[in-house]
């Protein structure tokens, strides 16, 4: 199965300016997917998503639940000590728009 390649992403923070998590991911062929179907995808092996990084694929994973929000979101590290990649990606021109629907 080919992974997706997150390129950008929209970040929000429900409830807390202090907690922001992805909100929806922008892949290389342009579409995008919101965080909460990405978690699905990962969560049932339908579909798996990465961020390239020079020569370096750091998978997408689901993580959490969060100690702030209580939910569970999408990270892109090595380990729990590297910075997650997926947040330092830019934020996506598309935010809001052309969502991919289920199925
Ligand atoms: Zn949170």
């Amino acid at each position: 199965m080919e992974p997706h390649r997150v390129v950008a992403i929209e970040v929000s923070a429900p409830g807390r300016r202090n907690d922001p998590h992805p909100a929806a991911l922008q892949l290389g062929d342009g579409r995008q997917v919101s965080a909460m179907r990405a978690i699905m995808d990962i969560r049932y092996g339908v579909a798996s998503y990465v961020v390239v990084d020079g020569d370096r694929t750091i998978s997408v994973r689901v993580v959490g639940p969060c100690p702030h929000c209580g939910l569970e979101y999408l990270r892109a590290d090595d380990d729990a000590t590297t910075s997650d990649r997926l947040m330092r990606l830019p934020a996506s021109p598309f935010a809001g728009r052309s969502l991919v629907p289920p199925g």
